[in-house]
């Protein structure tokens, strides 16, 4: 329940999709549903059975319908999601083990869906990767349906939202986005989710500011009390003062102003005022994120992770699953090229099925290109999804975790026997189709000059570099402050293979979160990277500072890094030179101080 108003109430939240408004709650309950839990009698069984699948198909009706009712074009794109919503009200494992718990433990549906979910929520549970573990809010979505079917209660008429709101929710399904008007949303808040929750990868593509992961969002708030949300910071203030809300109008008006600003470069080359031209390129997940990062001034994507395909599901994708994804990828960004990513996963990141075996080391342990060699079929038939998809439009193939030549040889071994079974049953590819290796284990990084010889381009992972470089878990929040992309190792080994990969003739790309910096960025450019990708929304601003410098300083910036020897020297000589590079914009430039 609501409490009473409170002025000036401030909650901190995640940012999830920036900027600023200002404006009413409007608060949906739907997540909070009380479940009966009833023993029963042996002959009620079946009906019990019944009423459970009668729920499930009249989830099916509604999910169909949503799907067929949105109208606008941008949010039609979503609708996928709902289909992956169709898919897990198929999915056996849901079904067979409430229907098998409501015949043994003779439970009512409610309970018995309560305890299934249990079971599956301990293996999503178990997920390191934050994207990957979010996934499984997509389950509980589709529960909280089944649920209030069973119950037969009333799904809220979102339909009908007038007048622009903030929408105040626990949780909000991908079919609850779908289904509003969203011309009428301001804003969204909500009690849970991560920064790669659904709320925040929608609205962050469709531009409406979000913050999530609240906790006492919906308790605090009463449908509408007026609201201050910050996408960017996270903040939300309830009851604001007119002190309060002139204060965050203000903050908008700046921010609006350095967005117009930095959106004026998207469209620009990535050139240096000395005519050194660099691609720069987007990293990420969905095909639906490929408007943004168009829209930021992506020229193609660096970077397509595989990995949510294989989620939500207890089967694994199919080779024509695969290849639709995969085409509607190299069709949308064309003329552009995508690079696409082999599954990157394993240890404690997989299936239920596959993770049996418990690592004690799951980073050090059968993930990436390791699981695929060793589960051959499920490599191969994405593989041919990928080779496939290629007759479509310009793509890469890219390996992750690469640590030497003999795993190099016997990825490219398993692709051309694909290839071979391809040509064999006259099926179209691009038969010239380049493929690279990720650089993210030191092992590569230091027989970067062997592994050249194999592959057309690498593409360096600072994020598992820095990991694996410097001993230090890039999840662990007790060893962050030894995780420094800035140690003279780390810029040793990029200098490294720039020199091997040059040396062979083939071109350098850098997909870690490092090249998002742009203080980063021009030490990256002066170690002569050729490529860099990135999350879309950094590409603006590092266009700009990489139009506003000339190739020639950042090689002796980068010289002079070489003269230190400590991470925190580096740091200290590469604040001071920015700020005096760049005097106006440095409070944006520099790494750690864009809120400042
Ligand atoms: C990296 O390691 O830098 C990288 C881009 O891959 P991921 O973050 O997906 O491991
Ligand atoms: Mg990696």
């Amino acid at each position: 329940m609501a409490v009473q108003q409170q002025i000036n109430k401030f909650i901190q939240g995640i940012g999830a999709s920036p900027g600023i408004i200002i404006g009413k709650a409007y608060l949906l309950e739907r997540f909070k549903v009380r479940l009966p839990q009833k023993q029963i009698n042996p002959g009620q069984v079946e009906e019990e059975v019944q009423r459970f699948f009668n729920a499930i198909q009249e989830s099916r009706n509604q999910l169909t319908e949503i799907k067929e009712k949105i109208l606008d074009t941008e949010v039609r794109k979503h609708s996928f999601i709902l289909d992956v919503h169709l898919m897990i009200l198929n999915d056996e494992m849901l079904l067979q083990d409430t229907v098998d718990t409501i015949r043994k433990k003779k439970v009512n549906a409610e309970w018995a869906l309560d305890l299934t979910l249990e079971k599956l929520d301990a293996a999503f549970q178990a997920i390191e990767d934050e994207y990957l573990r979010e996934r499984r809010s997509d389950l509980h979505y589709v529960a909280a349906r089944i649920f209030r079917n069973l119950l037969g209660k009333k799904h809220d008429d979102i339909t009908k939202i007038k007048g622009k709101v903030i929408i105040v929710a626990h949780d909000l399904s991908p079919a609850d986005t779908l289904q509003m008007n969203l011309k009428y949303v301001a804003g969204f808040i909500t009690d849970i989710g991560g920064k790669v929750s659904h709320t925040a990868i929608l609205s962050r593509s469709l531009s409406i500011p979000a913050v999530v992961g609240l906790e006492v969002a919906t308790s605090l708030i009463n449908g509408g009390d007026p609201l201050i949300i910050d996408g960017e910071t996270g903040e939300v203030v309830i009851n604001p003062t007119e002190e309060v809300s002139q204060s965050f109008l203000e903050r908008k008006r700046r921010t609006k102003s350095f967005e117009r600003e930095i959106l004026k470069y998207a469209s620009l080359p990535a050139e240096t005022r000395d005519g050194v031209r660099i691609r720069l390129q987007a990293n990420i997940e969905m095909v639906e994120e490929i408007s943004s990062a168009k829209m930021h001034g992506a020229e193609g994507i660096g970077l397509y992770r595989t990995e949510i395909l294989y989620l939500n599901r207890k089967d694994l994708p199919t080779e024509e699953e695969h290849l639709q994804i995969y085409r509607r990828l190299v069709e949308t960004i064309y003329p552009a090229t995508a690079t696409i990513r082999t599954l990157d996963i394993g240890g404690d990141k997989f299936l239920p099925d596959y993770s049996k075996n418990n690592e004690m080391n799951p980073a050090l342990g059968l993930r990436a290109i390791r699981f695929s060699m060793k589960e051959t079929d499920i490599f191969k038939t994405q593989l041919r999804g990928i080779l496939r998809a290629s007759a479509h439009g310009k793509l890469r193939i890219l390996f992750p975790m690469i640590s030497g030549m003999e795993e190099i040889r016997q990825a490219k071994a398993i692709l051309e026997e694909v290839k071979k079974g391809l040509m064999k049953a006259k099926i179209p590819f691009d038969q010239e189709i380049e493929i690279g290796a990720m650089i993210e284990i030191p092992s590569a990084s230091v027989t970067a000059d062997l592994l050249a010889r194999e592959v057309n381009f690498f593409s360096i992972g600072t994020n598992d570099l820095i990991q694996y470089t410097l001993a230090v878990d890039r999840i662990n929040e007790h060893v962050s402050y030894l995780y420094e992309p800035l140690h003279p190792a780390i810029l040793r080994i990029i200098r490294g293979v720039v020199q091997y990969a040059h040396q062979a003739g083939i071109p350098v790309a850098i997909c870690g979160e490092m090249a998002a910096e742009p203080a980063y960025a021009l030490i990256l450019l002066g170690l002569g990277l050729d490529e860099f990708s990135m999350n879309p929304v950094s590409i603006p601003r590092v266009k700009k500072v990489l139009r506003m410098s000339r190739f020639e300083e950042t090689r002796s910036l980068v010289e002079q890094l070489f003269q230190f020897s400590t991470a925190s020297e580096i740091e200290c000589f590469v604040r001071s030179w920015m700020a005096k590079r760049f005097p106006e914009d440095f409070i944006q430039y520099y790494a750690g101080e864009a809120k400042a």
